[in-house]
């Protein structure tokens, strides 16, 4: 089975640091400042017994010319397109935000499988924002945590139902 997997959602959540666990490589840059990724970037990735393609969505720092949420909407629908199936990361301790709100309603009206991702719940921290995940009506968020590699063998069995 060959598929492919986009990373989606707003700066800062942890998308380039799960696709560099996911790709074991460095390929996508990771920093502390928010939207750091300057490009979308596809590779091969691993999650246990699954090997699949995954695509993470560019930051924010080329919006010189273009709003923000432009931006953010355009590389999501581009990388949404490419994929089977995508991982909607929000940050659990932060909770819910409006900027994800809006990446759910791009989400939604895409009509694709959508696995929602609670990042950074490491050490029940995320558990309020966890709540507020299952509240968006993708299901159940994956409780998980792309620093700490918590939640893999949950997130491998949502890939294995949702493509
Ligand atoms: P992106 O903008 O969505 O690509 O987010 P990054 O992957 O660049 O991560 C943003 C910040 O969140 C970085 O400082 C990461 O170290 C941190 N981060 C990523 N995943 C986790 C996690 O699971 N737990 C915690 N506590 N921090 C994380
Ligand atoms: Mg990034």
């Amino acid at each position: 089975m060959s598929f492919t997997i986009a990373i989606a959602g707003r700066p800062n959540v942890g998308k380039s640091t799960l696709f560099n666990r996911l790709v074991g490589k460095r390929l996508a840059l990771v920093d502390d400042s928010p939207g750091v990724t300057r490009d979308r970037r596809m590779a091969d990735a691993k999650l246990l017994d699954l090997k699949f393609k995954v695509i993470d969505t560019a930051g924010l720092e080329e919006a010189a010319h273009e709003s923000l949420e432009g931006r953010m909407r355009q590389q999501t629908e581009m990388a949404i397109l490419e994929a089977d199936a995508t991982l909607f990361l929000i940050d659990a301790r932060a909770g819910v935000t409006p900027l994800d709100e809006g990446f759910a309603n791009l989400l939604r009206r895409a009509g694709k499988p959508v696995i929602l991702v609670a990042n950074k719940a490491e050490g029940k921290r995320g558990d309020a924002g966890l709540y507020e995940a299952y509240a968006m009506g993708f299901g159940e968020p994956i409780a998980f945590s792309a620093e700490h590699g918590e939640g893999i063998v949950e997130l491998r069995d949502a890939l294995i139902e949702a493509v």
